[in-house]
């Protein structure tokens, strides 16, 4: 009996010429891995599967706790969601882990200019705008929530720490736009700050998104871990992917406390599938990572030397390399790899897993769903809302109509559209759309309570179309809301 079973969807397009590849890889390494093969992707989908997995595929992976998958197709224009993104959430792999290393016999111009790049992308893999919760406000107002969670940053956090410290690296970046969302980064930021105190040994710093991206793209050899909110991950990880040869040389790893998915962040390719030309390093990657985390050191080591070694003596498919020397294709490409364990890469230092005493344990089936807290700073206090709503009316006509519905104790405290304040003062060059915020807050902060935020809202609501209202609400000494640009 094999030491672990895991589960492995071979997905569409290239996904099993790739797959296959690889698991003859893990073959002739020898690991001690059984696979369970199950059905997710587009077949599964267009058999009408919503999530675009069967019950037994989903079964077997959250009995087995890892899924190793090609890329898959979601139809699209059917308003199904992206399977990628329902595993990655369902399962609340909460981190999303990319390495990014220059690999001999890639060229790019950091290697051309001997710059070594090897950076560890870790992107919060669950919340931000990847919610995915959208609303049209009015017919030309879109919003798009972006949630940042105190439990899910410092999950996020404290596993870059944790890979940092087990890789011996000797910082972590934390990136992040904290100047301008100072709720939503700045709760991450803070996150980071209260994290990095558990671990003294490694430094932690960071730096705006937007300097974050110059700083990599000009001096990318400074930075080995940099943990990053969803969005800003996802965008990072594609620039970090550009800096070392693309996509094709992305590994991927969606790791949760539970359940953890590994797989190739390219697609389907479906302009060369089926010809057996697709390469397969991002998935051997990727599965490399897979072995690491399940403690298989010495084949993981053995597996990535010889994949280097490999790319050193020329060998490619036809994406990439000198194209003086012939292309390999899928197949052959695994088998140089395959006829090269054991050997060295002698252009770079060659891998060796970090020594640790490591035993991967299968996840415990939860008995119900998992609820994070974290413990709280301070009395809530509600003092009021900012109404949402739909008009053409200017500021000035708005503030007149809402003063006399105000009721005693609270005020008219600032009208915005987009954002910026345009009542009680404001420019006449902010250019307004049909959605205004209108704060209306008790006097002097005193508390009130939510029966009476919801009579303010009938009352409003008698005036305008109200698309929404959110609570204006303190914790302690935070103020829980944003002010308006200008106010
Ligand atoms: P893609 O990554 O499939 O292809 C972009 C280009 O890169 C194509 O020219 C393709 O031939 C090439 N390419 C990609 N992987 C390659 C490989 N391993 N070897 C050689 N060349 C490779 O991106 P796309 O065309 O935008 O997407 C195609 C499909 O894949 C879509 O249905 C999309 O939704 C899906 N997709 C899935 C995943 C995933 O499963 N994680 C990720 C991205 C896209």
């Amino acid at each position: 009996m094999a030491k672990y079973k895991i589960s492995v969807a071979k997905g569409d397009g290239i996904g099993p010429e790739i797959m296959d590849a690889v698991l003859s890889i893990f073959d002739a390494a020898k690991v001690d891995i059984e696979y369970e093969f199950v059905e997710m992707g587009k077949d599964v989908f267009l058999k009408g599967f919503n999530a675009g997995m069967t019950l037994e595929a989903e079964r077997s992976i959250e009995s087995n706790g890892i899924l190793f998958k090609g890329p898959m197709e979601t139809p699209k224009g059917k308003g199904m969601k992206s399977i990628n993104v329902t595993a990655r959430k369902k399962w609340s792999t909460f981190a999303n882990k990319r390495r990014f290393q220059t690999l001999n016999g890639v060229e790019t111009v950091y290697s051309k200019a001997g710059i070594p790049i090897d950076i560890t992308i870790i992107r919060e893999n669950i919340e931000g705008t990847y919610g995915g919760i959208e609303h049209l406000n009015t017919h030309d107002v879109a919003l798009c929530r972006r949630f940042i969670t105190r439990p899910g940053s410092a999950q996020v956090h404290r596993f870059a720490f944790e890979l940092a410290r087990r890789n011996g690296n000797k910082t972590v970046v934390c990136g992040h736009k904290a100047n301008i969302m100072k709720i939503t980064d700045g709760m991450f930021l803070e996150t980071f700050y209260e994290v990095a105190k558990d671990y003294p040994d490694i430094e932690a710093k960071d730096v705006i998104i937007d300097d974050l991206c110059m700083k990599l793209v000009v001096r990318p050899n400074e930075y080995e871990v940099v943990v990053l909110t969803n969005l800003q991950g996802d965008i990072v990880s594609d620039l970090c992917a550009g800096l070392v040869g693309g996509l094709g040389f992305a590994p991927s790893a969606n790791i949760g406390e539970r359940i953890s998915i590994f797989e190739a962040v390219h697609g389907t390719a479906p302009d060369i599938a089926g010809k057996n030309i697709a390469n397969p390093t991002s998935l051997l990657l990727s599965g490399i990572m897979l072995l690491r985390h399940l403690g298989f050191f010495t084949q993981a080591d053995a597996i990535e030397n010889s994949l280097l070694y490999t790319l050193e003596t020329g060998v490619h498919t036809g994406d990439f390399g000198d194209k003086s020397i012939p292309a390999a294709n899928t197949t052959e490409f695994a088998q140089a790899i395959i006829n090269n364990l054991g050997k060295l890469p002698s252009n770079t230092t060659p891998r060796k897993s970090p020594a640790i005493d490591y035993t991967w344990q299968k996840p415990v089936f939860p008995e119900k769903q998992p609820m994070m807290v974290t413990p709280k700073k301070g009395e809530e206090k509600l003092i009021g809302a900012d109404f949402f709503v739909e008009t053409e009316l200017l500021a000035g006509d708005i503030a007149a109509k809402v003063q006399p519905i105000v009721p005693e104790g609270f005020e008219l405290v600032m009208i915005s559209n987009r954002g910026t304040q345009v009542w009680p003062v404001g420019s006449i060059f902010t250019e307004c759309v049909d959605h205004y915020r209108v704060r209306i807050a008790t006097k002097d902060q005193t508390a009130t309570d939510l029966n009476k935020i919801f009579e303010i809202a009938a009352k409003v609501g008698e005036l305008f179309y109200v698309s929404s209202v959110e609570m204006l609400r303190n914790y302690g000494d935070l103020q829980g809301y944003s002010l308006a640009q200008g106010q």
